[in-house]
C-alpha cells in the first residue's frame, strides 16, 4: 500500500527513514496499515462508553438502538461533544495554571523569572480588576493571586470575561454561561456528561459553551497574559520556518523543544548561550547548542525570541528522521509517543520535562522553574553527550526553510496599523467600512495525519485574493509560513484592496498571532474592533469568521465553542464530531446562532471553506449596510460619526501600554 505524505519535507525524509529502518511504523504508514478505520459511530459522536453497560452504539431515530439506559443520538454526541470542550479547556487552563504558578513564585522572589514586559502590567492587572494605582510590587502580587482566584472560584463570575463588549456579557448571563472559576466548570461538566445526569443536549451543549468561555477568556487568556509579562510580548520578528540547513546545523548540538509550555524552552535559550554549555559542546566537536522549536512550544518561542521552527505537529516524527538532532525536549501537549521509536534509530535523546507528561523510553528531567537555568543545563548536558555519537551517514537535511515574518500579539496589530500615537484597529475599521478589506478571518488549530490535502495554504489563498486579512495561529501558522504566506512578499498574492493597506503598513497578509492558547488574543482583537466603532456594538456583528480545517486535538473543540458562544462563525474540518445526531448538529449549526451570534459549520476542501466563511463575511457586510461598493468615498457621513461619536481610546493608551501621558494626550 502506498504511503501518502502531508509536505514534500515529510517526504524526503520519511522515504530516508524508512530506507535506513523499513519495518518502523510512522504516522503516515499507520495511517494506510492500521486495515481499520474509523468507525462511524465514533467519528460522528454517537458511541457511548461513559458506563460499563456499554459501549452502545447509538443510531438516531431508531428505538432498539438507543443505548442500554435509553440515551438518545442527541443526548450521547452532546455528551461526547461536552468531553471533547472539557478536555480541550483543562489543556488550555492547566498550561494557564503552570504559568500563572511560576509567576506567583517569580513576584514572590521564589523564581528567577523578570517582568520583561513592564508595559502590559497595567493592562492585565486592569483586566483582572486589580487597583493599577497601587505600586509596581503590589500589582504584581495581586495579579499573581487573581490569576490563582480565577481558577479556584466557585461562585460569581470570571472576572476576565467582563473584557467582551457589554451586550455579550449579557447574553451570557441571560443564558446562564458566564463562567465561575475555570477548574470548577471543567468539573462540572465532566460531572453532568456522567451516566444519567444532563439527559437534555440543550442543556448540556450550553454548559459546554460555558466551560469553553472558562478556556477562551479565562485558562488561555491567563496563560498568554501572564507569558506576556514575564516573557515578553511578541513584537514583528523576522524569523525561519521549516527544517534547513540553517535551521538544523551539521557543526552544532541541534535541540528540538516540543509541546505548548514556553518556560521550558525559554530557559533552554538561555542556558544555550552559558559559558559553561558553550564550552562543553566545543569540546565534543560541536561549535555551540543550536535550538530549534517544533508545534506550539516553537510558536511561543518564534514569536518572542524568533527561534527557527522545524515544523508543526505532523512534522515531529522527521526533524529525528534528519539524523542530526541530538535531543527532542518535550513539555505537555501534542507529544506523539511514537517518537520514543523513531528516536531509537538515532542517537537521539527524547527527554520529559513535565511530571505529569511523560513517556517510556524517554529520560525524565523535571523542569524546575525555580531553578530553571540549572534544570536547563541539565538537560542541555545530556544533548551534548549525544553529540559524538551522531553518524554522519545517517545525515540528511533538506534545505526547505522559509523566510518569515511573525509576532503579531493583538497590540502589535494595533501598533501597525495606528502608529505609537493613534494605535488602534481605526485604520482597520475604516478599510473595512470602505470596502478595501472584506472582512477578517481566522485560521487556527492542528494539523493531522489523516488529512494529505493541503487545505489551509489553498484556503488562505483564496481568502487573501478576496480582500480577506487572515490571522493565524497554532499549527496551521506553520503551515501558512512554510507555504510562504507570513512574508510581506506574500502581500502579491492579495486582492488590490488588501495589497493596497498591506503596502501601506508592509506587513504579510496573513498574520502570524501566536499558540493555541493565544486564540485569546483574537478575542481581545475582535472586542476592541467593536469598541473602535461603525462595525456595530457587538462580536457577532463583525464581518469575521474562524475555521480550524484540519481539528485533531480536543483543545480545536473547546476553541471553536468559545469563539462560537463570542459570536462567531467557526467552520470546522474534514468532519464534525455531532455530525452522526442531526437534533445536536442542528443545535449547535443553526440555534445556538440566536444565543449568541456565532455558529458551526463544517467542510472538507479549501474551496468549501473559502465559499462558507466569505459567504458569511459578505452577510455580516450586508447586515452593517457596507456590502454596496463606495468608489472614491473612503467612508460615508454615517459610517464616519459613527466612528467620530464612539471617540474610543483603546485601553492600552489609558494604561501606558503605548506610552506616556503625552502621548495619551496626541491620541486622544
Ligand atoms: S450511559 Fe447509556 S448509552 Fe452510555 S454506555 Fe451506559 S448504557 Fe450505554
Ligand atoms: S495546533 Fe493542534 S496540533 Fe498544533 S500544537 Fe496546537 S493543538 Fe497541537
Amino acid at each position: 500500500m502506498k504511503i501518502e505524505f502531508q509536505n514534500p519535507t515529510a517526504e524526503k525524509l520519511y522515504s530516508k527513514l524508512l530506507e535506513e529502518a523499513p519495518d518502523l511504523y510512522i504516522a503516515p504508514k499507520r495511517v494506510e496499515r492500521r486495515g481499520i478505520l474509523p468507525c462511524g459511530f465514533g467519528k460522528g459522536g454517537t458511541c457511548c462508553r461513559n458506563c460499563n453497560m456499554g459501549p452502545c452504539q447509538i443510531v438516531e431515530g431508531v428505538e432498539e438502538l438507543k443505548g442500554i439506559c435509553g440515551a438518545d443520538a442527541s443526548v450521547v454526541s452532546a455528551r461526547n461533544f461536552a468531553r471533547l470542550v472539557a478536555g480541550g479547556a483543562s489543556a488550555h487552563s492547566d498550561h494557564g495554571r503552570i504559568i500563572a504558578r511560576a509567576f506567583y513564585e517569580a513576584v514572590h522572589g521564589k523564581a528567577p523569572l523578570e517582568i520583561r514586559d513592564k508595559r502590559k502590567l497595567k493592562i492585565v492587572a486592569n483586566a483582572l480588576g486589580v487597583d493599577t494605582n497601587l505600586s509596581e510590587q503590589e500589582i504584581l502580587k495581586q495579579i499573581a493571586d487573581k490569576a490563582f482566584q480565577a481558577f479556584s472560584q466557585q461562585e460569581g463570575e470570571l472576572i476576565l470575561a467582563h473584557r467582551a463588549p457589554r451586550p455579550l456579557v449579557e447574553k451570557w448571563r441571560k443564558y446562564k454561561v458566564l463562567p465561575r472559576g475555570i477548574d470548577r466548570e471543567v468539573v462540572e461538566l465532566i460531572h453532568r456528561t456522567h451516566m444519567g445526569v444532563d439527559q437534555y443536549y440543550k442543556n448540556i451543549l450550553l454548559g459546554a459553551a460555558r466551560c469553553a468561555l472558562a478556556d477562551g477568556w479565562g485558562g488561555s487568556m491567563i496563560a498568554t497574559e501572564l507569558q506576556d509579562l514575564i516573557l515578553g510580548t511578541p513584537k514583528p520578528i523576522k524569523a525561519r520556518v521549516n527544517i534547513g540547513k540553517n535551521v538544523i546545523r551539521k557543526d552544532m548540538v541541534n535541540v528540538a523543544v516540543h509541546g505548548h509550555d514556553p518556560l521550558v524552552a525559554d530557559a533552554l535559550i538561555e542556558a544555550s548561550r552559558d559559558p559553561e554549555i558553550i564550552e562543553m559542546a566545543k569540546k565534543v566537536g560541536a561549535k555551540g547548542v543550536n535550538l530549534v522549536g517544533v508545534c506550539c512550544t516553537g510558536n511561543e518561542v518564534l514569536m518572542r525570541r524568533g527561534l527557527p521552527i522545524a515544523g508543526s505537529s505532523i512534522q515531529q516524527e522527521v526533524v529525528i528522521a534528519t539524523g542530526a538532532l541530538e535531543a527532542m525536549i518535550v513539555d505537555v501537549q501534542c507529544i506523539m509517543p511514537n517518537i520514543t521509536q523513531i528516536a531509537n534509530e538515532y542517537h537521539t535523546a527524547v527527554i520529559t520535562t513535565n511530571p505529569i507528561s511523560m513517556m517510556e523510553g524517554a529520560i525524565h528531567v523535571s523542569f524546575n522553574e525555580k531553578h530553571p537555568l540549572e534544570t536547563a543545563k541539565e538537560i542541555l548536558k545530556i544533548a551534548i553527550s549525544r553529540f559524538p555519537k551522531r553518524d554522519p551517514s545517517k545525515v540528511y537535511i533538506p534545505n526547505d526553510t522559509v523566510e518569515i515574518v511573525v509576532g503579531f500579539s493583538h497590540e502589535t496589530i494595533m501598533y501597525i496599523m495606528g502608529g505609537r500615537f493613534r494605535a488602534s484597529y481605526k485604520p482597520l475599521n475604516e478599510n473595512i467600512i470602505n470596502g478595501r478589506v472584506l472582512g477578517v478571518a481566522a485560521i487556527v488549530g492542528c494539523d493531522q495525519f489523516r488529512v494529505k490535502e493541503n487545505i489551509q495554504v489553498e484556503l488562505a489563498k483564496e481568502l487573501i485574493a478576496n480582500n480577506v486579512l487572515v490571522l493565524t495561529t497554532g499549527c496551521s501558522a506553520i503551515k501558512l509560513g512554510m507555504a510562504g504566506l507570513l512574508a510581506p512578499e506574500a502581500a502579491e498574492l492579495a486582492g488590490p484592496g488588501l495589497r493596497e493597506v498591506l503596502e501601506a503598513i508592509g506587513c504579510p497578509p496573513v498574520l502570524h498571532v501566536g499558540s493555541c492558547v493565544d486564540n485569546s488574543r483574537i478575542l481581545i482583537a475582535a472586542t476592541e474592533m467593536v469598541h473602535t466603532g461603525g462595525l456595530g456594538n457587538d462580536i457577532y456583528e463583525l464581518p469575521t469568521v474562524g475555521c480550524a480545517p484540519q481539528w485533531m486535538s480536543e483543545k480545536a473543540v473547546s476553541i471553536g465553542m468559545y469563539f462560537v458562544t463570542s459570536g462567531i462563525q467557526v467552520v470546522f474540518g474534514p468532519n464534525f464530531p455531532t455530525i452522526k445526531s442531526k437534533k445536536t448538529t442542528h443545535f449547535l449549526f443553526y440555534e445556538i446562532e440566536k444565543y449568541f451570534g456565532g455558529s458551526w459549520r463544517v467542510a472538507s476542501t479549501a474551496n468549501e471553506f473559502a465559499n462558507i466563511m466569505i459567504d458569511r463575511i459578505n452577510q455580516k457586510r450586508k447586515a452593517l449596510g457596507i456590502d454596496k461598493p463606495k468608489p472614491r468615498i473612503l467612508y460615508d457621513m454615517a459610517m464616519r460619526r459613527a466612528l467620530d461619536e464612539a471617540r474610543y481610546i483603546p485601553p492600552f493608551h489609558k494604561l501606558d501600554y503605548f506610552g506616556s501621558v503625552e502621548m495619551k494626550q496626541a491620541v486622544s
